[in-house]
């Protein structure tokens, strides 16, 4: 059985990583893993989300060692990154990354600002965290895009059962970022993510029986994104540089 992040902070702190309060997965393609927030905050690959007990104690190690300081932590390092399950899984996420640029060529524009890509992975990230327990890749390219008229959203998925699914992308509707907007802002984002974890898992694209599960999961309307009260630029040709502010237990990270 997978751990969620809650029960991997758990894990750790039971056994004597009383410093970390959280615990992130990633699906990064190098980095195994990281101690950010001063020691409070550990990311680990996804693949450890069903990591065995001696590889919890390897990383209890370098928790409270604060990184490799010394011959034990290098050990316990060692030990994390030689745990097979590991290796196959940064194999399997190497070669998606591989399939993905050779299928899908460049990726698309986002039309958002640096500031305005950062806000919205900090809302991928948080939600992937607290709603979907961790289980979507870290990775998924967030775009925003002003081409979208009534269109709110999209995922597109990519790949196929026998190589593999994953998500190319999540699009989001610049608009949403325009003020008066943030409940749908919210919803469509869960709304996407929520197709994104449904492909994943189960291969449909629609709103179906799998998605609306999803929904109900993570607190989104289970409907399509037709008739919601957004409000729109006037002008098409206006360039949309509104950063949100961020939800209040984002800031606090
Ligand atoms: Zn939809």
């Amino acid at each position: 059985m997978a751990l969620t992040s809650i029960d991997f902070a758990q894990e750790i702190r039971r056994r004597g990583a009383v410093g970390v309060h959280s615990v992130t997965f990633r699906d990064n393609r190098s980095t195994l893993w990281s101690l950010t927030q001063g020691g409070a905050v550990l990311n680990v690959h996804r693949a450890y989300r069903n990591a065995p007990p001696d590889v919890l104690d390897a990383f209890v190690v370098l928790v409270t060692q604060g990184g490799v300081r010394s011959a034990a932590s290098r050990r316990a390092a060692d030990h994390v990154r030689e745990w097979p399950p590991v290796l196959e899984a940064m194999k399997e996420t190497r070669r998606r990354h591989a399939q993905g640029s050779r299928v899908l060529g460049r990726p698309r524009a986002c039309c958002g600002t640096k500031a305005q890509q950062a806000y919205v992975r900090a809302l991928f990230r948080y939600f992937n965290e607290t709603r979907f327990a961790g289980s979507l890749p870290d990775d998924i390219p967030l775009r925003l895009s002003r081409r979208m008229k009534s269109a709110l959203g999209h995922m597109r998925p990519a790949g196929d059962g026998n190589a593999g699914r994953f998500v190319a992308e999540i699009a989001l509707n610049i608009d949403l970022l325009l003020p008066g907007n943030a409940a749908e802002r919210i919803d469509t984002l869960l709304h996407e993510m929520a197709h994104a974890a449904d492909y994943l898992e189960s291969g449909h694209r629609g709103h179906g029986s799998s998605w609306r599960r999803w929904a109900q999961i993570v607190g989104c309307r289970p409907t399509t994104l037709y008739d919601r009260p957004v409000r729109f630029r006037k002008d098409r040709r206006a360039i949309v540089e509104r950063v949100p502010p961020l939800p209040e237990p984002l800031q606090a990270l």
